[in-house]
């Protein structure tokens, strides 16, 4: 297989290329001959920069052999007309050559990165991007659209989507996204430095992109369509599985599958740590029993390499629908026996020929994650069947009555170090996070008890197969290190998961319905405030109060407003996605309060109850 490298700056080798310490013994990766001989000269674009005194994070031997793979960026060819943008971006991008222009599946999910694509697509072909397909709208698969779409060109390309794409792109912006930022940037370590910042197993997170875009489709798609484009053909397939507007791509003339992000050659993520409302197990199982019906020669994974070869891809397909099926079997199982979340957790492993299967280790999510997520979601919710969750003590009170069983703080702590020491790294973190939660900054003990907790999770994290596992330890090592509160940090970072363009896709109604969870309750407990809004560009007035902690939306102008506020609503957006503040645009006259000066401060004040 040859292949087409991407250029870059600073100079890269193969033998200043290991990037990673393995746990057991000093086995170099096998790396195959084509990347040793064919990087030489080639820099690696490689978020981790490995230098002599950083020798790389020690890491589970199998974990660090399987992010090799995401070292070095390539546009590896599959057919004649067909390649993929492998390793550019988390996500891959299928770059199809029409007759007379180039059809892109996916954009990955920065500019910046998705640049390097289209400068490694010109090195082969001068013909135009004519046309994109969103396979769901996932931001690894749609933010780096505006690299290939530039705002003179916009319109003359086609977009395409499922019908069903709206839904998620309008949860992305919604009171949710603070909390899926909190999961998604300990999941990929966004905030880890230096070599621990390992990524996630479904690609390389490469740090040199920032930022993010997104253009609605132009043609919306339902159930089954065919297409020619540029010559082209294409069947497209709607599967809602791991998102509900995913679309499976098959291109017959060249036996080419694009199975989007229903899988890829890690253990199932039939359900997550982040949550995500628009996942199905039973929409995976169909999907790939779908896919299995098409006589592919090659299969294009959203994430991970490409797989050639009909048997191959059968056994592959097989095995992760199997390992799908069984977990989603077997955790209804457990329910059914009314066995709680966590003794489900504990008994449904996958058996012995699909958990020794290398195409389903746990690279990504673990299987006991996906077991909970499926127990909450199948019929679980929130009760596991345990009463005394309906009457749990505090984890403040239970922490206290914990220490004081054991003998006290030291005592406490003098069990976790043992614990450490032979290997007993759960219960070791388990003791000092009793301490860690029960004292207050003045016990003398919580430096000692950060201290434990932290090295029992670094040394989870150096024997965990999971590249997100490693990163959820590592990231809440940094607040137990007192290197950055994590908390306060994330949400400086919300702009750089949205786009202002994705909040004007929502309705002002929606928009404005959905502000409570950004009201401070407590400041606002004293506070009976209305305030008048009008968005003369869309002709549109309402108000919104503020009422002892609470909002209420007023879907039409109301008659008495404390304040009232004339704006567009693309300014309206701007604050809503952290991308501009209130005062710089009261100053600039992009906000006008009617009124006088005082008006103006209670407007201030008003908005001031609010996160923004
Ligand atoms: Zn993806």
């Amino acid at each position: 297989m040859s292949l087409s490298l991407v250029k870059a700056n600073g100079s890269g080798s193969c033998s200043a290329g290991r990037r990673f310490r393995w746990r057991e013994g000093e086995r170099k990766p096998a790396r195959s001959l084509w990347l040793c001989t064919l990087v030489v000269s080639f820099a690696l674009v490689f978020p981790f920069p490995a230098t002599s005194s950083d020798e790389g994070p020690v890491l589970d031997e199998g974990l660090g052999r399987f992010l090799e793979r995401y070292a070095q960026p390539a546009l590896i060819p599959i057919t004649e007309r067909v390649s993929l943008a492998f390793a550019f971006d988390l996500a891959n991008v299928v770059v199809i050559e029409g007759d007379d222009g180039v059809i892109l599946i996916d954009t990955g999910w920065k500019v910046e990165l998705a640049r390097e694509i289209r400068a490694a697509i010109a090195e082969k072909t001068d013909k135009p991007i004519v046309a994109i397909i969103y396979s769901h709208g996932h931001l690894d698969h749609t933010g780096g659209v505006r690299a290939f779409v530039p705002p003179e060109r916009e319109g003359e390309v086609e977009i395409y989507a499922s019908e069903h794409w709206r839904r998620y792109q309008v949860e992305r912006v919604s009171s949710r996204l603070p909390h899926i930022a909190h999961r998604l940037v300990a999941q990929a370590g966004l905030l880890l430095q230096g070599s621990e910042a390992i990524g996630m197993a479904a690609g390389p997170v490469r740090r040199h992109g920032k930022t993010i875009s997104y253009i609605p489709p132009t043609t919306t798609l339902g159930d089954y369509t065919e297409l020619v484009i540029a010559g082209v053909k294409m069947e497209i397939f709607y599967a809602p599985s791991e998102l509900d507007d995913e679309l499976i791509v098959w291109l017959p003339e060249e036996k080419v599958l694009y199975a989007a992000d229903v899988l890829t050659d890690v253990s199932p993520f039939a359900a997550t740590p982040r949550f995500e409302e628009g996942r199905s197990v039973d929409g995976l199982i169909q999907a790939i029993e779908m896919m299995m019906e098409l006589p592919a020669d090659h299969l294009l994974p959203g994430h991970s390499l490409p797989l050639a070869g009909s048997q191959k891809i059968h056994n592959f397909l097989q095995a992760n629908r199997d390992a799908n099926q069984y977990l989603r079997d077997q955790t209804i199982r457990q329910l059914a026996q009314n066995r709680t979340r966590e003794e489900a957790a504990a008994a449904v492993k996958l058996p012995p020929h699909l958990a020794d299967n290398p195409d389903l280790q746990e690279r990504y999510h673990r299987v006991s994650w996906v077991v909970r997520g499926l127990y909450t979601k199948l019929g679980g919710g929130w009760y596991s069947g345990d009463p005394l969750e309906m009457l749990r003590l505090s984890p403040q009170d239970e922490a206290t009555r914990m220490i004081a069983m054991a003998g006290g703080y030291g005592a406490t702590l003098d069990r976790s170090a043992t614990a450490l020491a032979s290997g007993d790294l759960v219960w070791a973190a388990q003791l000092a996070g009793y301490v860690v939660t029960a004292g207050s900054g003045e016990v003398p003990e919580i430096a000692r008890a950060r201290q434990l907790r932290a090295r029992a999770f670094r040394a989870l994290a150096s024997e965990s197969p999971s590249a997100n596992e490693y990163s959820y330890l590592l990231t809440e090592v940094l607040n137990l290190e007192g290197v950055m509160d994590v908390n306060a940090t994330v949400p400086g970072l919300l702009g750089g998961l949205v786009s202002s363009d994705m909040y004007s896709l929502v309705p002002t109604e929606d928009l404005l319905r959905d502000m409570g969870p950004r009201l401070d309750s407590e400041r606002s407990q004293d506070v009976v405030m209305t305030l008048g809004l009008s968005f003369p560009d869309r002709e549109e007035e309402c108000g919104l109060i503020v009422r002892r902690g609470v909002i209420q939306y007023l879907p039409e102008r109301p008659e008495k407003a404390d304040v009232r506020a004339r704006l567009s609503r693309a300014t309206l957006d701007a604050v809503m996605s952290g991308q501009a503040r209130w005062s710089d645009l009261l100053t600039a006259g992009r906000v006008k309060v009617s009124g006088d000066e005082a008006t103006r401060a209670d407007f201030e004040r008003f908005v001031s109850y609010f996160d923004f």
